[in-house]
Order: structure tokens, then sequence, then C-alpha cells
């Protein structure tokens, strides 16, 4: 009999969450399971803003997708999706094809520009270990370069984080380390360093609680970050960045660094591929399937749900992610059994822990805020637990942050 046959796109935190658990659920001989990634490795994303900063190596934040998958029973193609033809239920990838029953797309997220002139040529953005690398290399060559010149240009060593959100904040945080060190190894005066971060909104994490947004804020500045709340970046440049100030007035800020850290969208193929989607996203239904693609799951940062409670969509999170990553197991094993009646997804939201560096934080766990060396320990728990739903203790002894105050 023809097996059954499952391709699952991307191996971050929803693809590798559903290839681990649909290992151990299904035999080999129900269902033939495929992995495809563009990388051999799989990358902590949440962990990102360090490799980004230059305080954890990348090599730290990535490890092989084959030291966590159980290969007798997961085929992994590295190659990268192209486009996905739902009508003849196939996947073209770079460097061929692949036939499906079931397809789960966990492709992740991509910065959203909003159509802003200039970003995409001149902002860097925290997306991958490849960006989060050139960012590192780029803000350390303005400080090499600095001191040799002639006419010094103060301005290179001005860095610009477009977003206070939880990207944003945490790569502030990373930086308010990273720059008296790279002051030290460059003999640069810190007094000429200036870290802005730009808001649009009214205030730094919109919608965050204000005792820990008060919190951060203060503790970032004295890091030396200044901040333009109720600012918007309208344009990048060679030279920097111009922002919005009220109706009709601008002002350039010249920056040798910009980081755009100001949202993210769904996988660009969601849309060429023709799925209905907002802003790359696709409404899921709560059986994680598209709408009218009854063997096709999203999960992840390319679907969206709504929580009810307050009528808006659940923000993208790797929490979220992994958590559909079980259920999506779970319907698949249901599927190949032939039982239609699938499980519908509750995401079980345990908090939120926003780090300010290495040895500090703010968050909200299990209802409870914390600050400081408290939410920092958090944190690393919440990083290495991510690593052990995954990969076991095993990986978590080779991964894991120990470096725990
Ligand atoms: P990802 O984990 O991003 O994985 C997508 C995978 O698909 C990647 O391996 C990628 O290489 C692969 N891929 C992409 N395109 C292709 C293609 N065309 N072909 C083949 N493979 C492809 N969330 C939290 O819950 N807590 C946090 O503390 C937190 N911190 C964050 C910090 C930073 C700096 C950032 C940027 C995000 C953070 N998030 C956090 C959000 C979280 O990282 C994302 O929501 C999560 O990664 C989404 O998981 P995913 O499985 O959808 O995608
Ligand atoms: P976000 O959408 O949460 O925040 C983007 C910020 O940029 C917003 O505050 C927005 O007002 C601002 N902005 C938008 N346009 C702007 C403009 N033109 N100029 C200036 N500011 C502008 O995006 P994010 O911070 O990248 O987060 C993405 C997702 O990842 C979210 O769901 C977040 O919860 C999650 N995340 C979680 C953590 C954590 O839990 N520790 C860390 C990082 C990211």
């Amino acid at each position: 009999m023809r097996k059954v046959k499952i391709v699952i796109l991307g191996a971050g935190y929803g693809g590798l969450m559903t290839a681990t658990r649909l290992q151990k659920a299904v035999g080999v001989n129900e269902a033939e399971i495929v992995l495809v990634n563009k990388n051999s490795y799989h990358y902590e994303t949440t962990w990102l803003h360090e490799a980004s900063a230059g305080t954890l190596h990348h090599d730290r934040v990535r490890y092989d997708v084959k030291n966590v998958i159980d290969t007798n029973k997961v085929q992994f193609v590295q190659d990268t999706a192209v486009e996905i033809k739902t009508e003849e239920k196939k996947v073209i990838l770079e460097n061929g094809e692949l036939e499906y029953d079931y397809l789960v797309i966990a492709l992740g997220g991509e910065s959203e520009t909003f159509g802003i002139k200039g970003l995409k040529e001149h902002a860097f953005s925290i997306v991958n270990v490849n960006s989060a690398r050139q960012i590192r290399e780029h803000i350390e060559y303005q400080f090499a370069t600095y001191n040799t010149e002639i006419e010094k240009k103060d301005e290179r060593l001005t860095i610009v984080v477009g977003g206070a959100g939880f990207t944003g904040i945490e790569f502030l945080g990373e930086l308010g380390n990273r720059i008296p060190e790279l002051c030290k190894e460059y003999d640069v005066d810190y007094e000429k360093v200036r870290i802005i971060c730009v808001e649009a909104a009214p205030m730094v994490l919109p919608g965050f609680d204000p005792e820990l947004v008060n919190y951060a804020v203060a503790h970032l500045e004295k890091k030396g970050v200044e901040f333009r709340i109720g600012t918007a970046i309208k344009e990048a440049t060679p030279e920097g960045i111009i922002v919005g100030k009220g109706e009709d007035e601008t002002e350039e800020i010249k920056a040798g660094t910009v980081v755009w850290a100001a949202g993210i969208r769904g996988n660009s193929i969601i849309e060429k591929s023709g799925f209905e989607a907002m802003r790359g996203r696709v409404k899921v239904q709560l059986d994680l399937r598209a709408p009218g693609h009854e063997n096709v799951f999203i999960i992840g940062d390319s679907s969206l749900m709504i929580n009810e409670e307050i009528n808006r969509p659940y923000p993208p999170t790797a929490q979220i992610a992994m958590q559909q990553g079980e259920t999506c197991a779970r319907n698949l094993a249901a599927l190949v059994r032939g039982k239609n009646e699938l499980e519908q997804f509750k995401p079980d939201i345990k908090g939120t822990v926003c780090s300010l560096g290495e040895d500090d934080a703010i968050g909200v766990a299990f209802g409870k805020k914390m600050v400081g060396s408290k939410a920092s320990f958090m944190k690393k728990m919440i990083d290495n637990r991510a690593l052990y739903m995954i990969g076991g203790p095993s990986l978590v002894m080779k991964k894991g942050k120990f470096n725990i105050l």
C-alpha cells in the first residue's frame, strides 16, 4: 500500500516541533515524512539579537537539523522552497520538486518594511544567521574605520534602531553591553557613540505593562540609549534616516548603521502561491489548516489566529509556533489513520519576557511581573526550554545558557 507523504517546509520552531513530534506519533509504515529547510541548520530566531550585536557568536544560536530528527523516519532535504502548487499538490524547490498528500508550511516570517523608501537598500533587519552576522560585522567595521580617517565622521558611530517592539528593545539591550567593549577594542571615545531608538507609537513596547516599560526605558537610557518616541521613520538613505515629526515636519538623522526592527510579515511564498493572506499571513482554521485547503497546514509566523478575547491577532511568537507544531503533529497523525475529527488549537500563553542584555530583563510569567536578574534568569530558562522541547537534554547541554547570575 502506498504510504501517505507528508512534507514539512521550514525547520524553525514550528517545523522542527512538528517533525520531532510526528516522528514519534506515526510509524515508518504509515507515513513518509520529508522535512525541507534552506540551511542544514536550525537557528534560534529568538537569540538573533545577541548574534547581531555580537554578544553571542552566531554558531551558538544554531545547530544541525540532523542532530534532532530521527533520519530513519524523517528524510531531510536541504533546499529552498520557491512556490507551492496546491492544485497539483506539489512544492517547487530551487533544485527540484516534491509531491505531497499533506503539507505543513512553517517558513517563518520576513521583515515588513511597509513600502518605506530606502529601507530595503540602506537598513539591516534581524531575520536569520546571515543578516545577524552582517549586522555584527558592519557595526564592528564602523568602529574599526573611525580612527583610520583623517576627517573623522562621528555619525559613523551612530546606530539607529527602528522600532521599540520586543525585537528592537532586546537588540538595544545587547548593544548597551557591546558598545563599551567595541570602544575599548578600537580606542574609540564612548562619548562619540550614539544609539538612537525611533518608535512611531507614543510609547516603548506599545501595549506592554507600563511599569515594566518604565523600568526598561530607564535601564536602557542608563546604557546610553536615546529614545525618540512618537517619531516614525519615513525614509532610509545612504547617510541615515529621515523621520517625521508631527504633520509635515521632517528631520534627518545621520547614522552609519540603521537596523529596522519594526515588524514582520509572513513568508513571501504564501502570497506567491495564491493563498489569501493579510501581510503574508494566512488566517488559518482552528485545526491549523488553510481555509479551502484540507491538506495544507500553516503554522508559525506565516499563520494568523485571532484572540477572540480582545478581537486582535495573536502576536507571531516562537511560543505559539512551537505549540502549533505539537497540535499539527497530532492532527497529521489523526489524518494518517483516517480520522477526520481534528484537534482545535488554543494557545497557552505562559507569559512574555524581554531581555535587556545578558544580565537584565523585564517580563510577566505565570501572571507575575519580574525585573532584573530574576527576569533574566527566567528568560534563560525559557531559551533552554525551547532547546529541550526539540532536542531533549543533550541539546540543552550542547547549546543551553548556563551563565546564570
Ligand atoms: P522560524 O523559527 O523563523 O523558522 C523558519 C524556518 O524556515 C527557518 O529555518 C528558515 O531558514 C526556513 N525557511 C525560510 N524560508 C525558506 C524557504 N523558502 N525554503 C526553505 N526553508 C526556508 N518569540 C517568542 O516567543 N519569545 C521570544 O523571546 C522571542 N524573541 C525574538 C527575538 C528576535 C530577535 C526575533 C527576531 C524574534 C523573536 N521572537 C520571539 C519571535 C519568534 O522568533 C518567531 O515568532 C518564531 O521564530 C516563528 O517560528 P516559525 O517556526 O514560524 O519560523
Ligand atoms: P512589533 O511589530 O512587535 O514591533 C514593531 C514596532 O515598530 C512597533 O512598536 C511599531 O510601533 C514600530 N514601528 C512601526 N513602523 C515604524 C516606523 N515607520 N518608524 C518607527 N517605528 C515604527 O515587531 P517585533 O518587535 O519585531 O516583534 C515581532 C514579533 O516577535 C512579535 O510578535 C513579538 O512579540 C515577537 N518577539 C517576542 C520577543 C519576546 O518575547 N522576548 C522578542 C522579540 C520579538
